[in-house]
């Protein structure tokens, strides 16, 4: 099938040549031509299928007649989180090209007043989060009567983030005669609810959901002890790293991502971090400076990463085992696209075995180990945090020196760790590594310092004993005050 034969217009045919689209996608093939006679949709597909072209384009042709009016939008488009609602606007921007429309952002974290100038000039397109959109129309600022199509996006992720019931209201405010294109990556019992109540006889289109990784990565797994030892590890593995351009670390817990990152940076790699708890603004931020190549390294959870679209990555890392194995298949899924090599790299533990298990019987192939397997993984050292403690390694330069290159990084650990081996132990209060956390350095990226995670989304395994992970209170000297010093 050709792009020319599925119906679209003149400009938008010629936008879609200029990206260079050789042929549509399976749910682009599927979607688009009854999108385009007025039909409801429901496709079950996930990022990375080319679902934003399969609602955007036939959007772009049906809003080429007629014009928007003053607050009241022509087509809604609704997205769980700000990152993918400004995603969605910037494909419009690029099948659009041809096409001068006016398209409005509508998310939280973003000043009212320049949002309100667009939606008073008059939408062509709303791309909006729930809870934005709703305080918008509470407001008396926006009009949903003109809504000629509804586009609801991820919304099993609607469903986990608490919005079905933003949905449900919205679905009734937009006009029952409007067309609904309505997508989700799988459907649990509430989404299918959902589509009976608010879709109209709908197409359903459906993609096969991943369970196979492409052949164009390559896949390896290193043993390790502990996330001390996995950050060292993973440190010498970055800095050996061959065709090295940039890589995405995937850490199971907003925690972990805030301590690796600051972690990278202490240690002279030029990172960003991506985290639920992390404010607009510096999400924002960070992605653009990793797409941008200001930053070589995105560390990030699953559910922050989830969705967002970041081409030629290189290298992924999970210097975590995910939990749910279908998580592994997207992780790793962002580098080697389009027919490049990329290399994905899993961080392992003892305690992670029956992951790595259910990983292999999903993909349906035992993954390689660079060093020893995890039965043959020697006892642990009292290593990085001795090492750490002497004053840590040298600093890198961005990606940090090539030092350790062509050895196998979790079966050779590194000369100094070797070096500082017989390091006596001390108590673990005050590891460098973990100081950071309650560092007195500016927060970064508007990082929040919980001790706790608020809430679970992105909660990995839990933690057998302490580990690394000592509560920082415990870290924080105490200090006894006396009655008297109490009262100066
Ligand atoms: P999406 O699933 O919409 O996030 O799209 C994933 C990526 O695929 C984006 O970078 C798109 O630019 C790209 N893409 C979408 N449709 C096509 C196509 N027909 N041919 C090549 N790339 C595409």
């Amino acid at each position: 099938m050709k792009f020319n034969e599925l119906g679209l217009s003149q400009k938008v045919l010629s936008a879609v040549e200029a990206l260079g689209y050789q042929q549509p996608t399976p749910i682009q093939a599927q979607a688009i031509p009854p999108a385009l006679q007025g039909r409801d949709i429901l496709g079950i597909a996930q990022t990375g299928t080319g679902k934003t072209a399969a609602f955007t384009l036939p959007m772009l042709c049906r809003l080429e007649q007629g014009r928007a009016r003053a607050r009241m939008p022509r087509t809604l488009i609704l997205e769980p989180t700000r990152e993918l609602a400004a995603q969605v606007e910037e494909s419009f921007a690029k099948y659009g090209a041809n096409h001068k429309l006016n398209v409005a952002l509508l998310i939280g974290g973003v000043a009212f007043g320049d949002q309100e100038a667009k939606i008073m000039r008059g939408a062509d397109v709303l791309i909006a989060t729930p809870g934005r959109l709703l305080d918008f129309f509470d407001r008396g600022k926006l009009l949903l009567t003109g809504i000629e199509i509804l586009v609801i996006d991820e919304a099993d992720r609607m469903l986990d983030m608490g919005f079905i019931p933003d949905i449900e209201r919205v679905c009734k405010l937009v006009p029952f005669t409007r067309q609904t294109l309505f997508f989700s990556a799988t459907m649990p019992p509430e989404i299918t609810r959902l589509t009976e109540a608010f879709l109209h006889n709908p197409v359903r289109v459906e993609v096969a959901r991943a369970s196979s990784t492409a052949s164009t990565i390559r896949q390896a797994m290193v043993a390790s002890h502990g996330h001390a030892e996995k950050r060292d590890t993973l440190r010498n593995l970055i800095r050996s790293a061959d065709n090295f351009k940039n890589a995405i670390i995937f850490c199971n817990r907003k925690r972990d991502v805030a301590i690796l990152h600051r972690s990278l940076e202490k240690h002279g790699f030029s990172a960003g971090a991506l985290h639920g708890d992390m404010d607009q603004m510096a999400r924002m931020a960070s992605l653009d400076a990793f797409k941008n190549g200001d930053v070589s390294l995105l560390v990030c959870s699953d559910v922050a990463a989830r969705g967002l679209d970041i081409p030629d990555v290189s290298h992924v890392f999970n210097f975590d085992v995910p939990t749910h194995s279908e998580d592994y298949v997207h992780r790793i899924g962002r580098t080697g696209r389009a027919g490049r090599s990329g290399v994905a790299i899993t961080l392992v533990t003892p305690e992670d075995k029956k992951y790595v298990d259910q990983i292999e019987s999903l993909i349906g192939k035992e993954v390689e180990w660079e060093g020893p397997r995890l039965s043959e993984l020697p006892p642990p050292l009292e290593t990085s945090r001795a090492h750490d403690r002497r004053g840590g390694e040298q600093r890198g330069s961005r990606r940090g020196e090539r030092s350790g290159r062509g050895r196998s990084p979790a079966a050779a650990p590194s000369a100094e760790r070797e070096a500082t081996a017989s390091a006596a132990p001390r108590p673990p209060r005050r590891t460098p590594e973990a100081e950071p956390v309650r560092a007195a350095r500016p927060q970064a990226y508007g990082e929040r310092r919980d001790r706790r995670p608020r809430n679970h989304e992105d909660d990995g395994p839990p933690v057998i004993g302490m580990g690394d992970h000592i509560p920082s209170f415990l870290l924080r000297p105490v200090v006894f005050k006396t009655a008297k010093a109490s009262e100066e």
